[in-house]
């Protein structure tokens, strides 16, 4: 079959890339080439920004309610096509459609009705005293750049574009090389409904490449990140010449910490397996290292690896499969590779640990049944460094102080969940853990509002709620003298 061409989406129309140049696009599940993507260059981010120039003035200028209807336009576009989406999203990552259907697609309808409300309700600040009057504006910050990951594509894509647009900025967005295909439709949808000119651009291509000219160009202000440790490092050094604002929403290495009092009604051991592998455990936030208190872990131990064992690895567009395939052949080594590399530090298999043969249309595909590992010292590179797999690492602990010294030893920093029937105690961990977020008898329950964001090597700055459209303003203070 021919392999269907994506384009750019630069100043309201759908284009190819100047070079000519294309990138093939994977199917994870059947490891064949099904799309091409623009190869773009600095050429096209330069088209792409000059265009978001032209139409930052009148997009700032427009009242926040009248750029919310045009959110809330793309909104129902993409919410009108639920389905064929969440096929899309699952053919181009691997993930599973009912995954994509519940999870990925209805969020980024959310992600942009939440902005196109919340940036009718933002205000300025006053502050008033005897001598004076402060009142504080927060402006749009002009053109931003925003580059996303491969792991939740439309998810996260417009989690960015959604505040950043709602504040009043025009965007040249580029989302992974890896998974391209529902940014590429989110543009044919943006034309479709109107959305104005230059605002929104979206440029495919290589992070070396067209990301790196995102991140390089001098007329882009503001940069938002989201991926690996690595590549944030990279954006952050680069960003840094020129003193863009950056925000970077990075890497993970999350601990799920089962104290002994714990409730382990099954609804809330579905939860915790849930937090190990949903989406292949290609998700920032999955519990990769689940910490369990010595007294319960050879209990704990027997129903957590019969759950596991029972989830079923399959061809993405069946409902029966609860894992689909890894997102690419270079990913799908990597993981193996990492389950190799715990056996050698002395890490045993308590259940997968291998790649799963898929039958008929799969038999290509990228596919690792859900892994769990234990007798791994702590301190080893398994239990320290990001996987972004379907592994996770048992550890047992003794104490209350032990379980925050473990989680709290990695470089990461994003999210921990606790699972405690005591309130005082979860209290107390999660004011002593360095987790950007904590979940507290639950995992990856999301409200838009409050911040999202990881502390030391997993990001910098928050995303969500007003601390997105505090990112994507300039706050600029006037001061009226009252004598
Ligand atoms: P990645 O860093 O390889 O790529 C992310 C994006 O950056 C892609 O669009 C890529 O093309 C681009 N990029 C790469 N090099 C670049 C450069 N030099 N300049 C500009 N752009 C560049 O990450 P990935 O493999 O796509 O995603 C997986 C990673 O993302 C994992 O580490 C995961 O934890 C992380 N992630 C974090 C969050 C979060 O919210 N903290 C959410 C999802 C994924």
């Amino acid at each position: 079959m021919k392999p269907i061409t994506l384009a750019n989406l630069i100043d309201g129309e759908l284009r190819a890339p100047v070079g000519a140049a294309y990138l093939d696009v994977y199917e994870p599940a059947t490891g064949k080439v099904y799309a091409r993507c623009p190869h773009s260059n600095a050429r096209d981010v330069e088209a792409a920004m000059q265009a978001a120039q032209r139409a930052a003035p009148a997009w700032a200028a427009l009242p926040n309610a009248e750029r919310a209807r045009h959110l809330h336009r793309l909104a129902d576009a993409i919410d009108a096509r639920l389905d064929e989406l969440a096929g899309e999203e699952s053919r181009d990552n691997g993930k599973p459609v009912k995954l994509a259907r519940s999870v990925d697609i209805p969020r980024a309808v959310a992600n942009l009705r939440f902005f196109a409300e919340a940036i009718t309700q933002w205000s300025s600040e006053a502050h008033i005293d005897a001598r004076a009057i402060n009142v504080t504006l927060r402006q749009p910050i002009g053109v931003i750049g925003c580059i996303s990951p491969w792991n939740l594509p439309l998810y996260l894509f417009t989690w960015k574009i959604a505040p950043a647009l709602a504040a009043g900025n025009t965007v040249v967005a580029k989302p992974s090389e890896i998974t391209p295909f529902t940014a590429f439709r989110l543009a044919e949808l943006a034309v479709e409904c109107g959305f104005p000119r230059g605002v929104l651009n979206i440029v495919h291509g290589t992070g070396p490449g067209a990301g790196q000219a995102i991140v390089e160009h001098p007329h882009i202000k503001a940069v938002s990140f989201t991926g690996s440790t690595r590549t944030g490092a990279m954006i952050a050094a680069e960003a840094a010449k020129s003193f863009k604002k950056v925000s970077l929403e990075m890497g993970g290495k999350n601990p799920a910490i089962v104290f002994a009092d714990a409730d382990l009604a099954d609804a809330n051991l579905d939860t915790i397996v849930r937090s190990g592998f949903s989406n292949q455990g290609e998700i920032c936030l999955c519990g990769s290292r689940l910490l369990v208190e010595r007294s319960i872990y050879a209990e704990f131990k027997r129903r957590y690896i019969s759950r596991v064992q029972a989830l079923r690895v399959g061809d993405p567009n069946d409902d029966a499969s609860d894992l689909g395939a890894l997102v690419s052949q270079p990913h799908f080594e990597k993981v193996m590779a990492c389950i190799q590399r715990a056996r050698e530090e002395g890490g045993t298999l308590a259940c997968g640990g291998a790649a799963v043969a898929v039958a008929g249309r799969c038999a290509d595909g990228w596919f690792i049944a859900p892994t769990v590992i234990e007798g791994l010292p702590q301190d080893c590179a398994s239990n320290r460094e990001e996987i972004f797999g379907p592994v996770v690492t048992l550890i047992p602990f003794e104490s209350e102080a032990e379980a925050i010294t473990i989680a709290n030893g990695t470089d990461y920093g994003l999210a921990a969940s606790l699972w405690t029937r005591d309130l005082a105690r979860a209290e107390r961990v999660a004011a002593r853990i360095d987790f950007g977020i904590v979940w507290i008898n639950c995992w990856m329950l999301r409200d838009l509002r409050t911040p999202f964001g990881g502390m030391k090597h997993s990001g910098v700055g928050r995303e969500g709620g007003t601390d997105a459209l505090r990112f994507f303003t300039e706050p600029k203070n006037i001061c009226i003298n009252r004598s």
